[in-house]
């Protein structure tokens, strides 16, 4: 499928649960998010028509995410039915991989192909602070897995934060020399309600890069699944470095991606709350024709860029509509 920019655009994120196990501080309120009732939830049968659908319209590549995605049950059957669609080359999973560790092979056996696993601090007592009650060990535990048993690329999401973890970027970039890794750094972005907090706690893309330039010269690199980071090695080494900057640098012009929520709606772009409803089409019993015909209107939706940098915290009345664990980031 081609948008009305004439970006191609074969790839979805589903959110299959709004749940989580964590509260990052810079995607949910303290309090924690109004989880949806069961029954407003897809369900499985239904995620795996939506992608059949889209498959037929050019879709390959699926990421499931959450919320946490493995907080939901029955994930790697979900998998192996969304394997088995005609069409569909890659599956993928993003998580806080704290459940990670002992269900890894299960998922790799059901067809996961690659994982991103979300961590933003090697200290044990920041890792409690930033998630609000983490263990930092369950997720080494889930790296370990995924690099054993072969998941490939193993990525690491780390959400830069001044004043946090804006003095480990050297430590996370070192542990790519060893290791077959792929570290990440992903500038905060306002999609909390405090935009204030985020806007004055973000460590732009300029600053990220001289926090790691005594490490050595960076080499630019190609990964597959790259997405919108931009990947660099660092002399030796076996893994990777990216920066994926949605403010400092948009990427919105290489967008291929559609979002679908926990609770059936399509986003065509991850910083508008404009929004599809796919559920309903769904449980009025349409068709296959009826799906697709959403995801293409979700297609043609796509505006050409977010305007994060200047949408004002009273656009939402303060509060937001979703925050990041109910879309899906
Ligand atoms: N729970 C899973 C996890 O943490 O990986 C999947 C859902 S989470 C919403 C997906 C990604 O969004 C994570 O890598 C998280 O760090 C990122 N994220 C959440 N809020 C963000 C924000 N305000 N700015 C940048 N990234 C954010
Ligand atoms: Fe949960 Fe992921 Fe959001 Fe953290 S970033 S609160 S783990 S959904």
């Amino acid at each position: 499928m081609l948008d009305r920019q004439k970006r191609p655009v074969d790839y979805l994120r589903i959110s299959v649960t709004d749940r989580c196990n964590l509260r990052c501080i810079y995607c949910m309120p303290p309090e924690g998010v109004e989880y949806k009732p069961h029954a407003e939830i897809l369900r499985y049968e239904e995620i795996i028509r939506v992608v059949a659908a889209g498959a037929a319209l050019g879709i390959k590549r699926v990421r499931l995410t959450g919320g946490e995605p493995l907080v939901r049950k029955g994930l790697p059957a979900l998998i192996g039915s969304l394997a088995a669609i005609e069409g569909i080359e890659d599956i993928s999973l993003t998580t806080n991989g704290t459940l990670l560790g002992p269900l890894a092979a299960e998922l790799k056996e059901a067809g996961l192909g690659r994982v991103n696993i979300s961590l933003d601090t090697l200290d044990p007592r920041k890792f409690r602070l930033v998630t609000r009650g983490g263990e930092l060990e369950r997720v080494w535990d889930g790296i370990e897995q995924a690099l054993k048993l072969g998941l490939n690329p193993v990525k690491i999401n780390v959400v830069v934060i001044k004043g946090l973890n804006d003095g480990e970027l050297a430590d996370f970039a070192r542990l790519t020399r060893e290791a077959p890794l792929h570290v990440r750094f992903i500038e905060l972005m306002p999609l909390g309600d405090d935009r204030e907090w985020a806007n004055s706690h973000r460590l732009s893309l300029p600053e990220q890069r001289r926090a790691i330039s005594h490490l050595g010269p960076l080499e630019p690199v190609q990964i597959p699944g790259g997405g919108p980071a931009q990947y660099y090695r660092l002399p030796g080494g076996k893994g990777s470095i990216g920066f994926i900057s949605a403010l400092s640098e948009h990427f919105c012009a290489r967008c291929n991606r559609l979002r679908l929520t926990a609770d059936g709606k399509v986003r065509p772009c991850l910083a508008s709350d404009q929004e599809l409803d796919l559920k309903c089409v769904l449980r009025a019993g349409g068709d296959t024709e009826a799906i697709r015909e959403i995801l293409v209107q979700a297609v043609n939706a796509k505006p050409v860029g977010h305007r994060l940098e200047v949408q004002a915290q009273d656009e939402t009345g303060g509060k937001r509509y979703r925050y990041m664990c109910q879309i899906g980031g």
